[in-house]
């Protein structure tokens, strides 16, 4: 593993759990911020929406119902949750588990932006479609889900948010077998 790379990753998730009152307010009323966690060598950057109440307990990402279904298409893809990088367009909660803003997106975006910049992934896997949008706004996650997607100078490989299958339903399979998809495309 690269060191510097971890250190450089280790100040980023410093920087955002020290960051101070600002008057956003997820940034306010957040119990913890939750940075994102993983491989500084990691072949694919996981990104979801933000923090939902167990992350925002435990200041670690998907860590509730969502990631444990989200450890099961890592699998599914041959892949342990330390190999990648998991991390949230949003570093903190929004109250209610309410949709991000606008502003407070590119309010931590910079955050994001920097991860990847060290990370320097192959892929990056947007979850969900709030998540796809900050990367692409001109596609539907109908459209480009379980498959390669070039947007932004960036590779993405989109997938339904892991929590849209927690209820049943046809998007269980189809998240199985994107997942797949994603493991083939990373073993060539
Ligand atoms: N949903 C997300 O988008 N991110 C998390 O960290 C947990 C649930």
């Amino acid at each position: 593993m690269s060191s510097t790379r971890q250190a450089r990753l280790d100040a980023i998730a410093a920087e955002i759990r020290a960051h101070g009152p600002c008057g956003f307010e997820p940034c306010q009323s957040c119990a913890t911020f939750v940075p994102g966690e993983g491989s500084a060598d990691a072949r694919i950057v996981l990104v979801g929406e933000a923090p939902g109440a167990t992350e925002d307990r435990l200041g670690r990402p998907f860590v509730g119902a969502a990631g444990r279904f989200l450890d099961t298409l890592l699998a599914e893809a041959g892949l342990a949750r330390e190999q990648t990088f998991i991390t949230n367009v949003l570093k903190s909660r929004p109250p209610g588990n309410r949709d991000p803003r606008a502003d407070e997106i590119a309010h931590c975006w910079p955050w994001l932006e920097a991860q990847l910049a060290v990370i320097e992934p192959e892929l990056v896997v947007p979850l969900g479609r709030h998540a796809l949008a900050r990367f692409d706004r001109t596609v539907k996650i109908a459209d480009v889900h379980g498959r390669p997607h070039e947007a932004g100078g960036r590779s993405l490989f989109p997938l339904y948010h892991p929590a849209a299958a927690l209820h049943g339903g046809k998007l269980r399979s189809v998240l199985i077998d994107d997942a797949r998809a994603l493991g083939r495309l990373l073993r060539g």
